[in-house]
This record gives structure tokens, C-alpha cells and sequence, in this order.
């Protein structure tokens, strides 16, 4: 019986052993960090107080085109990888599209999403370097719930400050969490300066991301042998996810194709860079000539409405000055379901390929994203993450002009997680309750007031 091939999955011997740092190959390198009080550009021993020393030279590493990946890791990536890549035929056929639809599948790891690439990397850093105790912030708990388990796996113990809405709205991550060993705690909380002095202020306060990270980081500088450790936006976060474009390059050769076009959904940028990154090399260094399209939400748009300036990376300014493209570092994003773009600046080395071209970016709204989630899981059998689901609408749409056009190209997305824990949010949606939210040109002019002019 001929049949056509519908997953493509390496054999364990063939997962890649080294990540791919882009940085090495860019023509032009991404723009210093700056120490906010000196302005001058940071150094990797500078990242030290509170990041673990290997993560903060991978951070500047401009010169290794290729990193080990330590054989401790590796162990732990085959408990769930390769992971499949997968011919969408039925939502193809459902399309009527003459394009063909790859998307690799990073929701079949044991937390249900890419994030674990890089917190499995992260932890046994730590680890190896003596570090006891983690902290972090989590917002809807994906990345919450993927440092768990790392610290499980590399025996660190966990702290996690969660958004207490999210902690009280969204119970089922941090049972996740607890169920690996975490220790987590609603933010704002009273066991840091930081937290008492905003529960002091507002006993009613519902908690952010900002102050989940200066709780964190906090808690990281006050107790010996803690690190802080952070799910995207870094470097060094999307160097560990190149795994997933490596594992996909060679397993679109078992399928005999190029992508013509790579999506990824858009929060910090570690899965786009993950899945995007390793196939952009043939553009810079080979001339090849295809395209990458970052998706992210319409109601968070910094690649496609916001500014290239200097900014922090945290609402209440503790980190470094990074270049990027910015909402402003006080932008509020509307409360939309896909907690995970709700990020107001892009990390540096994708704020740098946007500027020169080497991609681009769509916003959309989050009624389309849902619609195209659940025309997908229809068709394809899977629930998205409503994160995952911007990737799908984007790709639905580049079939659609493949319609019109007549032309038969080659679409592969990373379908970064799945959506079980978030079914709340698809009852919304089939219930007809969602709205769409876009910030007014007013409120992005008035939020970059205060970001620092690139000189
Ligand atoms: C966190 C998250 C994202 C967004 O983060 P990036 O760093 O931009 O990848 C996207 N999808 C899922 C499933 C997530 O958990």
C-alpha cells in the first residue's frame, strides 16, 4: 500500500547535538546592552549577580557559530524529542490551497511546550555550577511550569512568583508546577520588599509581570546560591530553541522540500527565533530566499507598530538598557487570552533582523487567531495554545493568497504548544464573549515618551 507520509520524526541519533548562534553569522551584530546608570556596553561578568555565568557569555557570544549542547541535556531532550514534524494535508485540503502546510510539533513535550528547550538548558547550567535555588516569574504558567520540571530533572529547588490574577484565574499550571516540586507563590506577595510595598499601597492589586519579576529578582539577590532564570527574550533563551529549526531543517529533507515561508508566533521571540533561525542562515549566507513573518497579536504590536530605541526589558527598570523594538516598558497590553505575547519589547538579535530586513511581522487579532485554532484542531486533531494559534491564522493566510496566486508554496510554522490548559479561553471564543483590542497611535506615542533614543 502507497501512502503518503504524515509525521517526520529523526531518529533518536540524529537529534542534533549542537545549537545554531545566529549571532555569529549576522552581518550586522545586535547593538550593545547598556548599563543603565554608565551607558556603557555591558560585559558577560556584569550578568553575573544575577544569571548563571555559561547563559551570560552565551548571551554575548558574537564569534561560536555552533554550541555543544552538554550530554546532560541532550539525555533529557530525547524524553521528548525529535519532535514530529507534521504535513497538514486535511487543513491543506480544507483550504483548498495548492500551498503545502508543515508545522512542527513542540505541544508533544511533557509540559506541552517549547519552552522547556531552553529551562532544561538553563537548569543543568545552575546546577553545574553549584547553584541551589532558582526564582523566576511566571505569568499564564507556561514557562512556570516548564522550570519545574527542569529543577526536578537537575535537582535545584524552585521558587516561582506568579501573577496572582493568573494564580487565582488559571489554578491548573500551578498545580502543574507544585505537582514538580515548586514552591509558588501569587505576586504580589508579602515575603519581599518589593511585593509588600505594592500589597501596602493596594490591598486589592492583582499583580503583574513586572512585579513578579522584581519579586523574583529580589529574591534572587538576597538568598545565597540563587539564580534568576527568564523563559524568552534573552540571547541565550533563543539559542537553546535553534533545536527546534535544526531538527526541523533535516526532517523537511526526509520530506524532500524548502520552506518558502517560516512563521512563528511572537512573544519574546524564542520560538520564532527557535524554529526560524537555523533556516535564515541559508539567507545570509547563501543567498536563499525565504521568507520569515513573525505573528504576533494586534493588540501588543512592537515589530509591526513600535519603535527601535533603547528600553528595559522590565516594567519597573532593573535590567539593562537592551536595543530593541519597544512598546515603551510602561505599555499595558489588553488582557487577552494569549498570555504569553503579552510582551512589550523583542529581544535584540530579532530587533536587529527586522531593521536590516532579513524579516518580517504581522499582528493580528485575537478573534481571527481563535478561529483559525479551532478550524485547525477540526482538521488537524489538535488543540492550539491561543499563542500557537497567531502562528496558524498567519499561515492561513499566506495559503489563502497561495489560492489566489495559483502558487505552490511551501509553508512551515511551529506549532509552539497546546491549548488543554487554556479551554477557558476557547469557551469564550465558541461562546461569541471575545472582543478584539488595538492600542490607539496616541497610547504607543505616549508610552515610548520616555525610551531612550538609539544615538
Ligand atoms: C511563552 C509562549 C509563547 C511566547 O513566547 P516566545 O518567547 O515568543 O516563544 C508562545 N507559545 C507558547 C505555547 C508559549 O508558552
Amino acid at each position: 500500500m502507497a501512502t503518503k507520509t504524515k509525521r517526520f520524526i529523526l531518529p533518536e541519533d540524529e537529534i542534533p547535538t549542537q545549537w545554531y548562534n545566529i549571532q555569529a553569522d549576522m552581518i550586522n551584530k545586535p547593538l550593545p546592552m547598556l548599563n543603565p546608570g554608565t551607558k556603557k556596553p555591558l560585559k558577560a561578568e556584569d550578568l553575573y549577580p544575577i544569571f548563571n555565568q555559561a547563559c551570560s557569555q552565551q548571551e554575548l557570544n558574537q564569534t561560536d557559530t555552533w554550541i555543544d549542547i552538554p550530554e546532560e541535556v541532550y539525555e533529557q531532550y530525547k524524553f521528548y524529542r525529535c519532535t514530529p514534524l507534521v504535513r497538514a494535508y486535511e487543513l491543506e485540503k480544507a483550504l483548498d490551497t495548492p500551498a503545502h502546510i508543515y508545522f512542527k510539533n513542540e505541544s508533544v513535550s511533557p509540559v506541552g511546550s517549547h519552552k522547556l528547550n531552553s529551562a532544561l538548558a538553563q537548569a543543568y547550567y545552575c546546577k553545574k555550577e553549584g547553584v541551589t535555588n532558582v526564582t523566576t516569574e511566571t505569568g499564564a504558567g507556561q514557562w512556570g511550569a516548564a522550570l519545574s520540571y527542569a529543577c526536578k530533572a537537575f535537582g535545584l529547588e524552585l521558587a516561582v512568583y506568579m501573577v496572582k490574577i493568573s494564580y487565582q484565574q488559571k489554578p491548573y499550571r500551578r498545580s502543574i508546577m507544585q505537582t514538580f516540586g515548586a514552591q509558588v507563590t501569587a505576586s504580589p506577595s508579602m515575603s519581599t520588599r518589593a511585593g509588600k510595598d505594592i500589597i501596602t499601597k493596594d490591598p486589592t492589586c492583582n499583580g503583574s509581570l513586572g512585579t513578579a519579576i522584581s519579586e523574583a529578582i529580589e529574591l534572587a539577590m538576597t538568598t545565597p546560591n540563587c539564580k534568576y532564570v527568564l523563559g524568552s527574550v534573552m540571547n541565550h533563551v533563543s539559542l537553546h530553541q535553534t533545536i527546534i529549526g535544526l531538527e526541523a531543517e533535516k526532517q523537511m529533507a526526509m520530506a524532500g522540500e524548502y520552506p518558502d515561508i517560516v512563521i512563528g508566533c511572537f512573544g519574546g521571540g524564542s520560538n520564532f527565533s527557535g524554529i526560524a533561525f537555523p533556516f535564515m542562515r541559508h539567507n545570509i549566507l547563501e543567498g536563499a530566499k525565504t521568507q520569515f513573518l513573525a505573528a504576533e497579536p494586534s493588540s501588543c504590536p512592537k515589530l509591526t507598530r513600535g519603535k527601535f530605541e533603547y528600553d528595559y526589558g522590565d516594567e519597573s527598570g532593573y535590567t539593562p538598557l537592551l536595543p530593541m523594538y519597544t512598546l515603551g516598558h510602561n505599555f499595558q497590553p489588553a488582557n487577552i487570552h494569549a498570555g504569553g505575547l503579552r510582551y512589550h519589547g523583542a529581544g535584540t538579535i530579532i530587533s536587529q533582523l527586522l531593521k536590516d530586513g532579513y524579516m518580517g511581522a504581522v499582528d493580528l487579532p485575537q478573534t481571527e487567531t481563535f478561529k483559525a485554532g479551532v478550524f485547525f484542531a477540526r482538521h488537524e486533531g489538535i488543540i492550539p495554545a491561543p499563542e500557537s494559534c497567531h502562528a496558524i491564522a498567519a499561515a492561513i493566510r499566506e495559503a489563502n493568497k497561495c489560492k489566489e496566486s495559483g502558487e505552490k508554496k511551501v509553508i512551515l510554522f511551529n506549532l509552539s504548544g497546546h491549548g488543554l490548559i487554556d479551554m477557558a479561553a476557547y469557551d469564550q471564543f465558541l461562546a461569541g464573549d471575545l472582543v478584539d483590542y488595538s492600542p490607539s497611535d496616541e497610547d504607543i506615542a505616549a508610552n515610548l515618551k520616555d525610551v531612550e533614543p538609539l544615538q
